[in-house]
């Protein structure tokens, strides 16, 4: 019997490994909120820099990140434009609702990936009596859609178009770092796109806490007073902070390790007919099998193979997802690929 579990619900499970707990005890901090930390600092400028922006900012997770942009670029009353199956419309708990006071107009994307041409009758009229198009948001990789990555091509037609109706855009780049590696685009040349951007440090790149989002120096200044507003003030952050930067520094390139894992998952469970799995759209970390052939639910197989200590997690309501991560080897993915390849029976 096996008793190793193999966990492929999310490349957020990860946990610090000895060199980067090492970099966090001796890392030299301070008080943040008096903008004095100097690890904080340092990642901040590296991260602004990687992304060819003036300006970043730490915040303690993903949504504040996004949550802080959003109010950055808003007023009450105003129309934000996501896809349909964004993480800020499905994974955030209505936080636009609650603290920016705007409405979410959602859009259907191709695999998350929305076309420029699908913008224009999504943009409202300035009629009194309408809401006010502020933002648009893109994520990149897109989280739901199984790790897919944005065509560069897609994001400039789509910024152009923005621009010239003087609306700003937000990039949910929690998983940029992988699109990066898998295109070799460089994280700011798909940045200079946006207004603002927002990064996860504790995802592919395996540091325990935090995000950043970069943009203009008066943005950023505004998204400090917001983040303050919402508790995300911290103290001596460098200790977290400085996870974050060894993982900047040592866990970027090793993503690709990641997408090779996806794809060798992906293709010996795609062997079963009864998993539908497009390999076209493993792309990245992730891939999403499709089980609605076998008639059960996604509960029932997560349970299955969950007694066979496999864990996946759900992508949507028919279909399962396996996340590549640091904490996972190749022995280990193929062990579970064919565990997963065998349990998914009519
Ligand atoms: C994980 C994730 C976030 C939020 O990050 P947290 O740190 O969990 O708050 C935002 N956007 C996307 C696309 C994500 O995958």
């Amino acid at each position: 019997m096996e008793t190793e579990i193999i966990d492929l619900r999310s490349d957020t499970i990860t946990k610090p490994s000895d060199a980067m707990r090492q970099a966090m005890a001796q890392a030299p901090v301070g008080d943040d909120v008096f903008a004095e930390d100097p690890t904080v600092n340092l990642l901040q400028q590296k991260v602004a820099a990687l992304l060819g922006k003036p300006a970043a900012l730490y915040v303690p997770s993903g949504v504040m990140s996004n949550q802080v942009a959003i109010k950055v670029h808003t007023q009450p009353g105003d129309e934000v434009i996501v896809e349909k199956e964004s993480h800020i419309f499905n994974y955030e708990t209505a936080a636009p609702s609650i603290l920016s006071n705007v409405q979410l107009h959602l859009l259907q994307g191709e695999h998350g990936i929305l076309r420029a041409g699908q913008l224009a009758p999504a943009v409202r009229p300035s009629v009194y009596y309408m809401p006010r198009t502020a933002l648009i948001c893109l994520e990149n990789t897109h989280n739901r859609a199984g790790g897919t990555i944005y065509p560069i091509e897609e994001i400039k037609k789509i910024r152009e178009f923005a621009k010239a109706l003087g609306i700003r855009m937000h990039l949910d780049g929690a998983r940029l770092w992988n699109a990066s590696v898998a295109t070799g685009i460089a994280p700011s040349e798909y940045a200079q796109y946006f207004d603002t951007v927002s990064v996860c440090f504790s995802k592919g790149l395996g540091a325990p806490v935090g995000s950043a989002l970069v943009g203009s120096e008066e943005m950023i200044q505004r998204a400090r007073r917001f983040r303050k507003i919402l508790g995300g003030g911290m103290r001596q952050a460098g200790i977290i902070a400085a996870g974050a930067l060894f993982a900047l520094e040592h866990n970027i390139d090793r993503l690709k390790e990641d997408h090779k894992k996806a794809r060798i998952f992906a293709e010996r469970v795609a062997a079963n007919p009864l998993a539908g799995i497009d390999l076209k759209y493993v792309q990245t970390n992730m891939v999403v099998i499709d089980i609605s052939r076998t008639g059960k639910t996604t509960g029932e197989m997560l349970d299955l193979l969950r007694a066979k200590n496999v864990y996946l997690s759900d992508a949507n309501y028919t279909s399962l997802r396996a996340v590549m991560h640091l904490d996972v080897s190749t022995e280990q993915v193929l062990r579970a690929a064919d565990i997963v390849a065998g349990t998914i029976r009519a």
